[in-house]
């Protein structure tokens, strides 16, 4: 079952997610990309984001919510359209 699952990711509630990273290692779909969002040529990064990239493969198996911990992570159920 894919494209079930509208995934929110909640930077203020997350760690530092370049030394965390329990939802990208727990993922069975790889569902999560992380990426440093302020690049500079040549200086290393001082800030992680976490992206549900690859939501539409999430199969709700919730091992991401049971890992964080810090609530980061917030899943939805789509509503089926009649
Ligand atoms: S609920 Fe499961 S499949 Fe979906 S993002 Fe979390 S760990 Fe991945
Ligand atoms: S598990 Fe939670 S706190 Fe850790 S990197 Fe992922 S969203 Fe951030």
């Amino acid at each position: 079952m894919k494209n079930h699952y509208n995934i929110e990711w909640r930077k203020e509630k997350c760690i530092n997610a370049f030394d965390c990273g329990k939802c990208l290692e727990v993922c069975p779909e790889a569902v999560f990309a992380i990426y440093a969002p302020n690049r500079e040529e040549g200086i290393p990064p001082t800030e992680y984001i976490i992206s549900p990239a690859m939501q539409y493969f999430c199969n709700g198996c919730g091992a991401c919510l049971d890992v964080c911990p810090k609530d980061a992570i917030k899943l939805t159920p789509k509503v089926k359209a009649e």
